[in-house]
């Protein structure tokens, strides 16, 4: 049984999964870079060993090292968590080879549903439906353009070995199909070394839609329902929700059948996610299998009520899923937020740097998984998501009404982040509605992006006010919890603002 996990991994991740494992009396081990020397990851584990320098190449990303780091910490155990190595196949294989245990699949589903086109064909023989297109790596450019004269315009160029919303191009002309191909292609080589692309039909009004899939070693497969991730920039997922407000109880429940058959295809153990992409007209087709622990799962958790990272580290111990499919129920909705620290308006540019002053939202049917905290810089050479905020509440009005509550109480200074913008989403008539697909965000950019309403103003005006509290404060050398309270610039602006009348 294992008794102490390596996580390797930082930030926001690390510090859930060392969550469960100190509630399972696991012992934790952190690594980390020289950037992350006062990353809250490090300051929670049991134990934390330096890898290497700051950029992820050189650190996170080192094989060998994480392994010398486990032998010589006596790990049992190592959780990828999601990013850097958790999709990387030959990390699995040399955990085993090293008589270490990978919270995760086999090198063999994950090189299999990591390369997209083997992953298709491998969905195609398991009878799970896939978006038309070519079945092979684009190598003939006459072939290419007689398959898109037969699945029509627009396409979607893809290249296999692509992730993280990168690697893809959507053509919409004729003229544009032979330059989209070589581009793709040489970019695919430099991204991902390897230049292998193909065709995918562009679903028109697309949503994104995932299956969370659990199973043990013992051929026992169950999916905890979905999640509706179309709210999208750049094709990275920003808010996400579940129950999608667009799948009918029959619908989810075929998907989910198929979520489980695309897993026992390439006899999955583990958590992993099946990504599928749906039409307005409800007809859906698988996208992708992500191997691994996805950001968003702590929607899934709350309705579900399944704690995901105890459930890997029980398949990995080789238990059996303490529960059948037909145990499990979605109660209530849950919604999540991407925090990051990023300058909305400044193109979404990234805003690392130190954080001032950070008050985290609370109370009832609120999740808030971070890991920065006052005083703590923010490192250039990462993500720049900084945590994720979820909320759970018994409909889907009620959780909208607290997610719009969770971001209100939510205030960071020093770095900019998106939560203004994230708020503006939660009042999107679109959003309100459930009525959205994948073109959300650019259909409702301006909206998105105008501050001129009252609420706007009161952000600012409530930073300021929060700069200028936050340094009396230094000033005057006691930063209690009381004093804080007591002169707390949220509710002075609010009793201004009612005095003056500023609206
Ligand atoms: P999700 O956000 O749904 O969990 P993503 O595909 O966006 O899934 O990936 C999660 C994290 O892993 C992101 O930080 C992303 O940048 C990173 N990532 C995913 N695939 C790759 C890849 N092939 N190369 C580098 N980073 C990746
Ligand atoms: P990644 O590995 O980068 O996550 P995916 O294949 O999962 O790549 O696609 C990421 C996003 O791109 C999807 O969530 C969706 O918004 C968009 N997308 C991908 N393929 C299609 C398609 N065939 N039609 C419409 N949108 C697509
Ligand atoms: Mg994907």
């Amino acid at each position: 049984m294992i008794k102490k996990v390596l996580v390797a991994n930082r930030g926001e991740i690390a510090v859930r999964i060392m969550r469960s494992c100190r509630e399972m009396g696991i012992r934790t081990i952190a690594v980390f870079s020289e950037a992350d020397r006062n990353s809250l990851h490090v300051r929670y584990a049991d134990e934390a060993y330096c890898v290497g320098p700051p950029p992820s190449a050189e650190s996170y990303l080192k094989i060998e090292k994480i392994l010398d780091v486990a032998r010589a910490s006596n790990a049992d155990a190592i959780h990828p968590g999601y990013g850097f190595l958790s999709e990387n196949a030959s990390f699995s294989k040399r955990c085993k080879e090293e008589g270490i245990i990978f919270i995760g699949p086999s090198e063999y589903a994950i090189s299999t549903m990591g390369d997209k086109i083997t992953a298709r064909k491998k969905m195609m023989t398991a009878g799970v439906p896939v978006v038309p297109g070519t079945v092979e790596p684009i190598a003939d450019e006459n072939l290419a353009l007689e398959t898109i004269k037969e699945i029509g315009l627009p396409v979607m160029i893809k290249a296999s070995a692509g992730g993280g919303g990168k690697g893809m191009r959507l053509v919409k002309r004729t003229e544009d199909i032979l330059p989209s191909i070589r581009g793709a292609k040489s970019e695919a080589k430099s991204a991902f070394g390897n230049d292998s692309v193909y065709i995918e039909k562009y679903i028109e009004s697309p949503h994104h839609i995932e299956f969370q899939i659990l199973a043990d070693k013992h051929g026992n497969a169950v999916h905890l329902f979905e999640r509706e991730c179309s709210v999208q920039r750049r094709h990275q997922k920003v808010v996400e929700e579940t129950p999608s407000p667009l799948l009918t109880d029959a619908i989810r429940a075929e998907m989910g059948q198929y979520a489980v058959a695309a897993a026992q295809a390439v006899n999955y153990d583990g958590a992993g996610t099946i990504e599928f992409i749906v039409g307005d007209d409800l007809k859906y087709y698988f996208l992708e299998m992500n191997t691994r622990l996805q950001v968003e799962h702590p929607i899934t958790e709350r309705v579900v009520g399944v704690d995901l990272v105890k459930e890997q580290i029980n398949i990995a111990n080789g238990l059996k899923l303490p529960f059948k499919q037909e145990d499990l129920k979605q109660t209530g909705h849950a919604i999540e937020c991407r925090i990051y620290a990023e300058d909305t308006k400044q193109n979404f540019m990234p805003s690392p740097g130190r954080v001032k002053h950070i008050s985290e939202p609370l109370g009832l049917g609120v999740r808030h998984d971070g890991y920065v905290y006052e005083g703590f810089e923010i490192p250039i050479y990462y993500d720049p998501m900084i945590s994720k905020l979820i909320v759970w509440a018994k409909t889907r009005e009620e959780a909208l009404m607290r997610m719009k509550r969770a971001l209100f109480e939510y205030k960071i200074t020093g770095v900019k982040t998106n939560i203004y913008f994230l708020s503006k989403i939660m009042r999107t008539p679109d959003f309100v509605s459930g009525k959205y697909n994948t073109h959300f965000i650019e259909d409702n950019l301006q909206f998105l992006l105008s501050e001129d309403d009252c609420d706007g103003l009161c952000q600012d005006m409530a930073l300021i006010a929060a700069f200028v509290d936050y340094h009396s404060r230094k000033e005057a050398h006691k930063p209690t919890l009381a004093r804080r309270l007591s002169h707390s610039p949220w509710k002075d602006f609010g009793r201004r603002r009612g005095m003056f009348g500023v609206d």
